[in-house]
């Protein structure tokens, strides 16, 4: 039986890709790439035991951070570097493909539906960049591509693969009821890269700390990011969650150097300083902690706990100094 490897996000067009190639007789691995700034796994868990193949989650790799940074198709309306993104999670695949000895990838990828990765230059650019041209195919338009080696070679019958291009989602809804498969919910959580009130802080990051690593950028997604000075900044916790993710985040062995700071006298938010933790910022970020506190007994005296490179010690913080920093640091 031939075998395919298929890039998948349990949304419905890659579930299509996948049953289209099923229906040929492929038995289909699905490939589930993790990135810091999007989760769809549960989905894709669900939507790959309905069409009852392997899921193999993986985190993309460590320079994927590359990516981000300076990517070398560009941003989209965010700082989402979709076709570099794309080339990345193909070359995962790529090597999935050799491993399992599969003779091609798929993708669940329409032309003309995103602007951004999805036109017929940036399919042919992320085909060659992967090392996979000939070896990419997109089931749902290969009708307008060029042909892929498994086409050419009679392993996959062209006739029945399709044209789509654009962004309708009406016939896509009627084929998955022709393949007979339950209309499949997008992928539950989009990538953040996209948003535009998210951009800031990564682009905040990336001016401020050219050496940034993996913990730094996973760290954008929790939080309230202010900016301190250029040598630091601190990230407030804004409900328990959060609280219990940035004490994780503290612990963590690939944590850049950071200080931890909680209310000590008070029930409040937890903080991370992130950076050089000299008295000044270690102070104003006390102070954040203080700011973000709902409730604060009248006369209750204000100290916060600072742990930093497995010290503690007690900080105690004027009600004044949060005030002040009203008026001088937004949250990013
Ligand atoms: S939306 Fe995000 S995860 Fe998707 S291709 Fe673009 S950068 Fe990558």
């Amino acid at each position: 039986m031939p075998r395919a490897v298929a890039l998948f996000s349990g949304g419905l067009d890659s579930t299509l890709a996948i049953r289209i190639l099923q229906e040929q007789g492929f038995e289909v691995d699905a490939l589930n790439v993790r990135t810091t700034f999007e989760c769809c796994e549960a989905p894709a868990a669900r939507a790959a035991a309905e069409l009852g193949v392997r899921q193999t989650v993986l985190d993309v790799d460590d320079d994927y951070v590359d990516v981000i940074r300076s990517p070398r198709y560009g941003y989209g309306r965010g700082v989402n570097p979709c076709v570099d993104c794309r080339i990345h999670m193909a070359k995962m695949a790529r090597r999935m493909m050799e491993n399992l000895g599969a003779c091609v990838v798929i993708s669940g990828e329409i032309l003309g539906q995103r602007p951004m990765s999805q036109k017929r230059c940036d399919l042919e650019v992320i085909a060659r960049e992967s090392g996979l041209e000939g070896r990419l195919l997109r089931p749902l338009s290969a009708k307008q591509l060029t042909p892929t080696i498994p086409e050419r070679e009679g392993l996959v019958d062209r006739n029945r693969l399709y044209g789509f291009a654009g962004r309708g989602r009406r016939k896509l809804t009627a084929l998955a009821g022709q393949l007979g498969l339950r209309v499949f919910p997008q992928p539950s959580t989009g990538c953040a890269l996209t948003e535009e009130s998210f951009a800031p802080r990564v682009r905040d990051l990336m001016r401020f700390d050219p050496e940034a690593t993996s913990w730094d950028f996973e760290l954008l997604n929790v939080g309230r990011h202010i900016r301190l000075d250029a040598a630091t900044k601190a990230v407030i916790g804004r409900n328990a969650e959060e609280n219990a993710a940035l004490r994780s985040f503290a612990a963590r062995e690939d944590a850049s150097g950071s200080a931890r700071i909680e209310p000590e006298s008070f029930i409040g938010p937890v903080a991370l300083l992130v950076g050089e933790p000299r008295e000044p910022s270690l102070r104003l970020a006390g102070a954040l902690v203080l700011r973000y506190t709902r409730r604060l007994e009248p006369n209750a005296q204000v100290l916060v706990r600072v742990t930093h490179d497995h010290q503690s010690r007690v900080l105690p913080i004027e009600r004044g100094e949060a005030d002040r920093t009203e008026s001088c640091f937004s949250p990013l």
